[in-house]
Parts: C-alpha cells; sequence; structure tokens
C-alpha cells in the first residue's frame, strides 16, 4: 500500500479537527500505524477509528492520539522531555511519542502486548523508547520525575504515584470515569500546586491494577 499519501491525508484530516503542533502533525505522518495492526486490518489502519490488537484491547484512535500529545506537550516548540506512558498496547502511540519527546518510558500490564509492542517497534529501532511491563498505576520512578505523563486506560481516580512522579512544570493527560462516562483530565503540577480540568468526553479501556 502508498502508505505515506494514505497518511498525509490522515494527516490533514486531524488538522482539520484543529491539531496545530507542528511536531505532532509530523510524528503521526511518519510513524506507519498499519505495522501496529493485525494483517487483517491494515486497510482500516489510517481510519479515524480503534482496531483490536489482542487480548480484549484496542490501539487507540489517531484524533485522539494526537489530541492528546498535542495536550501533552502544552506548547513545547522542540521535543519535551521524559514522558511516561501507561498502557503501551500495540506501541503505536509510544513510537510517536519518540518522535516529540527526549525519552519514552511505556508500561504496560499485559505480558502478550508488551512482548507484541517489543515486536513491532524492534524494526523501527527507536533507541529513546523504553517498554516495560509491570503495573502502571504504581508509574515507574527510575525514568522520573516526568515532563509528560499520558494514560491510554481510565481509572475511577488518579494514582497518586502518577502525581508524584510529575515534575514540576509537567502536565499529565489521562482519561478518567467522570459524569457516568469517560473524560480527558488534564493536570499541571506548578509550584503553587496542582491545577486541573476536565474536557471532552473519550472512551478508553479501563485501567487494571496488576499484570497478567
Ligand atoms: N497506547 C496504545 C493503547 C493501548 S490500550 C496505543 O498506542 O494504541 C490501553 C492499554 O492499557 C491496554 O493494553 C491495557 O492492557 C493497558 N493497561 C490497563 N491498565 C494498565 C496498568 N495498570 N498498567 C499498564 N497498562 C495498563
Amino acid at each position: 500500500m502508498d502508505s505515506l499519501a494514505v497518511r498525509q491525508r490522515m494527516v490533514q484530516k486531524l488538522a482539520g479537527q484543529g491539531v496545530t503542533d507542528p511536531l505532532v502533525l509530523s510524528a503521526m505522518g511518519s510513524i506507519e500505524r498499519h505495522r501496529f495492526v493485525d494483517s487483517g486490518l491494515v486497510n482500516q489502519a489510517y481510519e479515524d477509528t480503534s482496531l483490536p490488537i489482542g487480548l480484549g484491547q484496542t490501539i487507540s484512535k489517531p484524533g485522539v492520539v494526537s489530541r492528546m500529545i498535542e495536550l501533552l506537550r502544552n506548547g513545547a516548540t522542540g521535543p519535551m522531555g521524559r514522558v511516561l506512558e501507561i498502557g503501551t498496547g500495540c506501541g503505536y502511540q509510544a513510537a510517536v511519542l519518540s518522535r516529540v519527546a527526549t525519552e519514552v518510558y511505556s508500561i504496560e500490564r499485559l505480558k502478550g502486548l508488551h512482548d507484541k509492542a517489543r515486536d513491532n517497534l524492534r524494526p523501527l529501532r527507536l533507541p529513546n523508547v523504553h517498554l516495560l511491563f509491570g503495573d502502571g498505576m504504581a508509574g515507574y520512578p527510575k525514568g522520573g520525575p516526568y515532563a509528560g505523563i499520558i494514560s491510554a486506560a481510565g481509572g475511577d481516580a488518579l494514582p497518586q504515584a502518577w502525581i508524584d512522579q510529575l515534575a514540576v512544570g509537567g502536565r499529565l493527560v489521562a482519561p478518567v470515569v467522570h459524569a457516568g462516562g469517560q473524560a480527558l483530565l488534564v493536570v499541571d503540577k506548578t509550584a503553587q500546586g496542582l491545577r486541573q480540568s476536565i474536557l471532552e468526553a473519550v472512551h478508553f479501556v479501563p485501567l487494571k491494577s496488576g499484570v497478567a
């Protein structure tokens, strides 16, 4: 497939939806999403839809990935600092993050998906992506403090570990249970304390504890 042309169309649509961060748009244009889905789904890889990746989980919609990463970067001009991603899944968002941040720590609780992400990312040779197998609710203190923390799974409440591991001046973007559904939560950690805002409704898989 001529994936470059298809990706460019996807990027135009993302820009049309309001994504303006040039680094995010170029990352979305360069990472081949079709390499992260099963062969039977390749022809849907550049549609703005989530797709199954096995073990009951999904690869997030490009529209949501780009929106959340743009929020995470909070207007940074160059690459942002260290980022922690909770929920590696198939590794797609970790690959996109590798283009817009200096270091990416991505943690997954399902061994089968952690291994799948490793296989998917190997040919891309991204030296700044660090895949971790474990319960992301505990974060990953060794990689912190983080300029950004982004979760691809939504829980009832924000784990305190994430707040603790966020740098002062850093930003967290995560889906949380809100008003009977889920919404995007943005938390800025400032020298004066936390500033939180709830944005639009989203649909993510649940944040679960422990590993499997
Ligand atoms: N980032 C992926 C999306 C994966 S879906 C993408 O690029 O499309 C969200 C993932 O979060 C699932 O694989 C799920 O297993 C994982 N997850 C849920 N709770 C978790 C936890 N506590 N720690 C780590 N991963 C978790």
